[in-house]
């Protein structure tokens, strides 16, 4: 019998997850992604404890494992360095059998890649969706370069501008977080205690924090966010020294990670997402990981969301009806994401407060949380075993 055929609208983190769980529930697929080639950002990513469950369900969670570095640590500091609380990364990893893993973005996408590639799963580059054209039986996608292909089923999985989901559900405004976020990977002869053996801190100052995780071997991937007005994002000749301007003073393994970083490969954001949609799926097209619900990064949850929504619709999709399935698919997910959309915004309010009696405040309740308090706030997000 033949395979049924869908086509992935991007080749990021969502759609190589999707690519991969379709095939291994018997679909043939393809990968369009609009750019020229598949280079991921010189960055880092955390995944947590219920992202590797996923990846896990996927069978690439023991090469991440292996490529990446596990989160030991999680201390909350001042702007100088001053502890203020150890967030229990060991009870968690002991709860949910796996600890959180940091790893190169670059790593994850090359580990997916060849995950996805070995079971003969086409992958375009250069190939900009247009549009889809849908019957009830199929789906034709058309293509920038003015190619078509007829498919049961299209996933939208290209990313916070969406071109998909405009297509479906009509453009949406951006909503921007009032910070901008500058992210790098350095590598330091002298990783911070605790660090070097997976982990890192958060050090939080007044509408500025700075966040260093160790990605292993004297590796560090840092990001900085920044309260700033919308569309401050620097040339990139100019990030490095405002980055040492705005964090002079701090911590010292936080300036030493600027210090460290190659100026040329600094990146710079504007922090956004969108408001939750109330539909997903139309017909035979869907949408998934950002595309479906972009995310403030607060939770570490933008990628891990996307890994869980590709379990989710190839489990959908095993019944032969793709529309009712798809709509199986947002119904089982919706809550769980824009639950996550909505508590990701409100953590950012809270790290990225400018107030001083406001910080003195919030210090002192996490300073005093006891561990136990942390592991359960968090347990529906990061203990969340995805089926
Ligand atoms: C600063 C920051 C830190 C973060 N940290 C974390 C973290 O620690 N942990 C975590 O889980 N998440 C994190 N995230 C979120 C995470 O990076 C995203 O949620 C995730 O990468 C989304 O993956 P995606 O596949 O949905 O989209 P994307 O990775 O954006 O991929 C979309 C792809 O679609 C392609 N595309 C777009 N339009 C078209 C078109 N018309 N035709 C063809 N191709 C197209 C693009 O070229 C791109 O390759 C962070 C995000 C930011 C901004």
């Amino acid at each position: 019998m033949d395979k049924r055929r869908a086509i992935v609208i991007g080749a990021g983190i969502g759609g190589l997850c999707s690519a991969l769980a379709l095939q291994q529930r018997g679909w043939q697929v393809a990968v369009y992604d609009k750019a020229a080639a598949l280079r991921e950002a010189g960055a880092g990513i955390v995944l947590a404890a219920n992202a590797m469950k996923a990846l896990d369900l996927l069978g690439v969670g023991s090469e991440v494992r292996e490529a990446g570095a596990p989160v030991m640590q999680a201390d909350i500091r001042t702007w100088d360095g001053k502890l203020i609380t150890s967030l229990p990364a060991a009870k968690q990893a002991e709860k949910y059998g796996t600890h959180s893993y940091v790893i190169h973005r670059a790593e994850l996408q090359s580990i997916l890649l060849r995950a996805v590639m070995a079971e003969l799963t086409e992958i375009h580059t250069g190939k900009q969706w247009i549009r889809g054209e849908q019957t009830d039986d199929a789906v034709t996608a058309v293509f920038a370069d003015g190619t078509q292909e007829q498919v049961e089923l299209v996933i939208g999985a290209d990313g916070i501008h969406s071109e998909v989901r405009e297509q479906l559900f009509g453009a949406s405004p951006l909503r921007y977080s009032g910070y901008t976020a500058l992210r790098g990977v350095c590598t330091l002869p002298d990783v911070p205690i605790g660090a070097e053996a997976g982990g890192g801190f958060e050090a939080l100052g007044q509408g500025r924090r700075f966040g260093f995780s160790s990605l292993g071997n004297g590796r560090v991937f840092w990001f900085a966010a920044i309260n700033a007005p919308q569309g401050t994002v620097l040339p990139t000749v100019e990030r490095k020294s405002a980055l040492l301007a705005l964090f002079r003073g701090w911590y010292k393994p936080v300036v030493d990670a600027i210090e460290s970083t190659e100026p040329a490969t600094i990146l710079a954001h504007d922090i956004v997402d969108r408001a939750p949609l109330a539909r997903w799926s139309t017909g035979r097209m869907t949408l998934l990981g950002d595309a479906a619900h972009p995310m403030l990064p607060n939770l570490g949850q933008g990628g891990a969301q996307a890994i869980e929504d590709a379990v989710v619709l190839a489990r959908c999709l095993q019944q032969t009806d793709v529309s009712a399935a798809l709509q199986t698919y947002e119904k089982e997910r919706m809550a769980r994401a824009y639950r996550i959309v909505r508590l990701s915004r409100s953590m950012g309010r809270m790290v990225q407060l400018e107030h001083a009696l406001l910080i003195r405040f919030r210090n002192a309740v996490m300073a005093t949380t006891p561990g136990p308090a942390y592991v359960k706030r968090f347990d529906p997000i990061v203990g969340y075993v995805v089926r």
